[in-house]
């Protein structure tokens, strides 16, 4: 499988290639037979030639490709996004990565979080009027397609379940939110039934934040509308410590394409400075890992980055002294010693 490699913007050119040297690795020691290619998708291409997503890249993506490894979108010198919408939502709707999937690691154990990732209120539809760019009426609309919440509910339950997953839990805001608040009640609880396994239960979104803040122990798998997976996914970072912890990917499972990235921004406070914690993008690495069907390489990338996330080395947001790249010569250094252990030497 190849996998596009776009640092992006920010702390994104720095967590990004700090993580490759694992990926190499691992790739080496274990033939996973992969590939990658480097892109300079972001707001320096942007400014310069004023392309964001270039033309052919969808079709190149889906034809030669298998998954992105994205880092960050945005730059202080593009207030707007525009760059970054281009691109992320370019993606996101052009390749139908309609499952965001967005682990919650907590002490007691991960709470594995699924956010629909194409419509909702991020669909695009709206407008505004008024005078002299201010406006006086604003409207987004907020869509869904049944087909779209079949298809997503159907795919997210069935990870559970193969995840060995025995709760899940619909998020909606039913009362506030009808039309296409009963449209998911509706057809959760409809292919619900076609997974005994899973205990399912639905909970209005301002009470399933007050939850998971109180205690989040209750929750294994969770199912959100797109905005409230947004917001929620943030809260869950928060649980787990920072932004620097939360990785995601999006996946179209149908064509089994994913996008890879961590949950943070470009932090133009902190970019440059060598100091960004690559915990995220490298936890989001191992889900590319997992998607393509590696599934030990996956693992101990993980258990490795968490092992390194406890000791000196991880970065000063995690305590530690080290800089992003320390800390990932250390994942990679832990990598090669258990391999060496289990006698997976790296060729030569
Ligand atoms: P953007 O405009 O790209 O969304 P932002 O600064 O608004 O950037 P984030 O990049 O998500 O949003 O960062 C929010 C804050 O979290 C930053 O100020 C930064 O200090 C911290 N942060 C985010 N990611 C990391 C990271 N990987 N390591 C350390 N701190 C981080």
């Amino acid at each position: 499988m190849r996998i596009a490699v776009v640092p992006g913007d920010g702390i994104g050119k720095e967590v990004i290639p700090a993580t490759l040297p694992a990926l190499t690795l691992l790739n080496e020691a274990l033939g996973l037979g992969l590939s990658y290619e480097v892109f300079d998708w972001g707001a320096d291409r942007w400014l310069g030639t004023g392309v964001g997503l270039p033309p052919g890249a969808l079709d190149e993506l889906a034809r030669d490709y298998g998954a992105v490894f994205l880092g960050a979108l945005g730059d202080p010198r593009i207030p707007d996004m525009a760059h970054g919408r281009d691109i992320l939502l370019g993606l996101r709707r052009g390749l139908d990565l309609y499952v965001n999937h967005r682990p919650i690691e907590l002490k007691h154990g991960v709470i594995d979080l699924y956010r629909e990732n194409t419509q909702g209120l991020y669909a695009g539809v709206g407008g505004s009027v008024g005078r002299h760019g201010a406006a006086t009426v604003a409207i987004d609309e907020c869509v869904y397609t049944r087909e779209t919440v079949e298809k997503f509910v159907r795919s997210c339950l069935t990870r559970l379940r193969a995840a060995g997953r025995r709760k899940v839990t619909l998020v909606h805001k039913s009362n506030a939110v009808p039309h296409t608040g009963r449209l998911w009640q509706q057809v959760f609880r409809h292919e619900a039934e076609a997974f005994p396994e899973l205990e399912a239960s639905e909970e209005y979104v301002d009470s399933f934040c007050y939850h998971l803040v109180r205690d989040p122990k209750p929750y294994e798998g969770v199912l959100a509308p797109n905005l409230f997976g947004d917001i929620i996914s943030d809260i869950g970072a928060a649980l787990m410590g920072g932004l620097g912890l939360a990785s995601s990917a999006s996946i179209c499972p149908e064509t089994g394409f994913a996008l890879c990235e961590p949950v943070h921004g470009s932090a133009p406070d902190i970019a440059g400075k060598g100091t960004a914690n690559p915990y995220a993008a490298s936890m989001s690495l191992a889900l590319l890992l997992d998607h393509a069907g590696h599934e030990d390489a996956g693992r101990l990338l993980r258990t490795c980055t968490a092992d390194v996330a406890r000791g000196e080395a991880a970065t000063p947001d995690l305590g530690g002294t080290g800089t992003t790249r320390q800390f990932m010569a250390e994942v990679t250094a832990l990598i090669e010693r258990r391999l060496t252990t289990a006698g997976a030497a790296p060729r030569p």
